[in-house]
């Protein structure tokens, strides 16, 4: 029987050779493996191509995402930049319009010149086969998306994937194996930057890319290990020990977004909340079908860019910085930060205005955080003289 998800962040299946007792797996600190003898090997030859320390987290995420391999890279970049090897000088990609600033950026500022071209679309709402050409190989997408939180219908996308023979890609970082599995729903390929929800600390980045395809695994190995963008030993040991906790983090953060999300949704400066967990979100329905929690990001949007930028100023205890998935709550400002290299139009289009702020919310006492926010408010409410 299969353990369940808190469990498998915490234990293998098989937790594999006994090194001394030692409860937590070691940090194989090397570059490479002495052999035995001639034409035998240790099962490791050289770190690029395996380290013990990363097998041992690419198992553990292996597992959470059902997947039957995931591999470790250096960050959640390196990671995409290797699954757009698995495309050739031609290919047209359908992805996401609304999408982490850096993927775009890779896309359209290094893919393009290597010959893939690429249709933006909302996954979530537009009509996705329309837009299939001839050589179309993939559609990708993030589910919810950054930072606008659109939710796409991962196994109806999965379906017209499968029925036109293209591969559906799933950047699963916002909710984490925790609240999402894609693989389960038909994903064939799911994407993490492990310096997000899995490292959870901000102090590790790291990347992961899981399948459940033998083929797939295998090409990937091969580019992977030809590449090199690998995990070093200390830092998957820092992903395994951040792993550990995903679960208590992942609802513990999860209750306060949902929280802050109330908090801000009664505020007359606040426009918008944008936070699937709230029942009006256009997507709640398909998060509760295909998600086990709505995750601790949320977007939201004030009255004016002059509000906004004040906030930014004002936070204290949380704190004004990129990156999400931590156990600090973070806030951060798309349009000149995360999106800043976002084409303005397409930024615009996707509804990241001046006045738009994006959240990832941390582990903090909930009580505190909302104290932060009465704060910030108030003090700016006086200034603007509301
Ligand atoms: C941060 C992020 C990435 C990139 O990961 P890095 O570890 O920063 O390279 C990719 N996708 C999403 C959704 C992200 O939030």
């Amino acid at each position: 029987m299969a353990k369940e998800i808190g469990t498998r962040c915490i234990h293998l299946e098989e937790e594999g050779s006994n090194h001394y007792g030692a409860i937590s797996f070691p940090i194989y600190q090397t570059a490479t493996f002495a052999h035995p003898g001639v034409g035998q090997s240790t099962g490791y030859d050289y770190s690029r191509v395996q380290n013990p320390t990363r097998e041992q987290l690419e198992k553990v995420v292996a597992s959470l995402e059902n997947g039957i391999d995931a591999l470790a890279l250096s960050s959640g970049m390196a990671a995409i930049t290797l699954m757009m090897e698995l495309f050739s000088p031609g290919d047209h990609l359908i992805v996401d319009a609304d999408l982490y600033g850096g993927s775009v950026r890779l896309f359209e500022q290094i893919s393009k010149k290597n010959g893939i071209s690429f249709t933006s679309i909302d996954c979530c709402c537009e009509e996705i086969e329309g837009h299939i050409r001839e050589n179309t190989k993939a559609i990708y997408i993030e589910t919810p998306t950054n930072p606008m939180m659109h939710v796409t219908d991962i196994a109806k996308t999965a379906e017209i994937a499968k029925r036109h023979g293209l591969l559906l890609l799933v950047d699963n970082t916002f909710l984490s194996p925790y609240f999402q599995n894609p693989l389960e729903l038909g994903a064939n390929l799911v994407i993490h930057s492990g310096t997000k929800f899995l490292g959870g600390h901000n102090d590790a980045l790291a990347g992961f890319l899981v399948t459940n395809r033998k083929e797939l695994s295998e090409r990937l190995r091969f580019l992977y290990k030809t590449t090199g963008a690998v995990l070093s030993p200390f830092d998957s040991w820092l992903i395994l020990r951040g792993i550990k906790t995903l679960g208590v983090r992942m609802e513990r953060a999860q209750e306060n977004a949902m929280a802050i999300a109330e908090w801000l949704k009664g505020q007359k400066m606040v426009t918008d909340v944008i936070y699937p967990g709230l029942a009006e979100h256009p997507g709640y329905e398909v998060m509760k079908r295909q998600a086990r929690g709505f995750g601790a990001m949320l977007t939201f949007r004030v009255e004016s860019r002059e509000f906004a930028l004040a906030i930014l100023e004002k936070v204290k205890l949380i704190q004004y910085a990129e990156s999400l998935g931590g156990v600090e709550t973070l806030i951060t400002y798309p349009t000149t930060q995360t999106h800043a290299d976002v084409p303005k139009e397409l930024r615009e289009k996707n509804g990241i205005t001046e006045s738009t702020l994006r959240m990832s919310v941390g582990i903090e006492d909930v009580k505190d955080l909302l104290d932060e926010l009465e704060r910030v408010f108030e003090d700016i409410k006086k200034e603007m003289k509301h």
